[in-house]
């Protein structure tokens, strides 16, 4: 397990030269928020976190529910089971194995690895613009139809599961890189991953932490090469 921390963020990864995964557990004044919880794994290292600190996880934030942000969460709510399970109201549907797609939607199937869990944390199913903490809620829809992301104005963190990939180059979300093919094979929509994309352009970000690679400082401009890079693949 490596643990990096930039301002008052940590970087929780396990590694692997394949498939590196991410959790986060961002800081605040008396508590923690934890941003997904892909494997066990991580729970020991969250609790000696928040141990170090003595400071409690309030909040767990998902990202979006495929396995690899999720995975973790049975464990995680035996060992943390006062924390408040959060979620967009449209990934919480996901969650609970409904793949359905609404009428105004991109009709493209939900891909990537899915399951049903039982949440037995209190579940407050967040909105958009709404703040956990410090952090606001960004709707960052393209990866799967309810991703979110979390910005803090404070600290210029952004936190944005899969909407981006940062392993072995940055890429925008349904962009399949030869070199790490995982996030963008399981992605629902390559439009609104742009739209989306260039939502986050408009933030002041120093560090931009993803579910699958390291932790980039002022990632603006790569972000905005990899939108042209994904335009230009769907126009062909
Ligand atoms: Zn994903």
């Amino acid at each position: 397990m490596r643990v990096k921390k930039y301002d008052k963020l940590y970087q929780l990864t396990v590694f692997s030269y394949v498939f590196p995964i991410s959790s986060y557990v961002y800081e605040e004044n008396n508590f923690l928020t934890v941003i997904d919880i892909g494997v066990k794994a991580f729970v020991k290292e969250i609790f000696k976190l928040s141990q170090k600190l003595n400071k409690k996880v309030k909040f767990i934030v998902i990202t979006h529910p495929h396995n690899d942000h999720i995975g973790g969460i049975e464990e995680f709510q035996k060992q943390f089971p006062e924390t408040q399970f959060c979620i967009s109201k449209r990934d919480g549907r996901i969650l609970a194995g409904d793949y359905t797609l609404d009428e105004n939607e991109s009709q493209e199937k939900i891909r990537g690895g899915l399951k049903v869990r039982k949440i037995n944390l209190p579940i407050k199913h967040v909105f958009i613009g709404e703040k956990i903490g410090s952090l606001k809620v960004i709707d960052t829809k393209g990866h799967t139809p309810g991703s979110i992301s979390l910005y803090s104005d404070d600290s210029q963190v952004l936190v944005v599961g899969d909407a981006i990939q940062t392993f072995r180059g940055i890429a925008i979300a349904g962009d399949v890189r030869k070199l790490f093919p995982f996030p963008g094979l399981a992605t629902w929509s390559r439009e609104n991953s742009i739209l989306s994309a260039e939502k986050l352009l408009k933030l002041n970000v120093h560090y931009l932490g993803t579910g699958h690679g390291n932790v980039v400082e002022y990632p603006n401009e790569k972000i905005l090469k990899s939108i042209n890079r994904l335009r230009n693949k769907i126009k062909k």
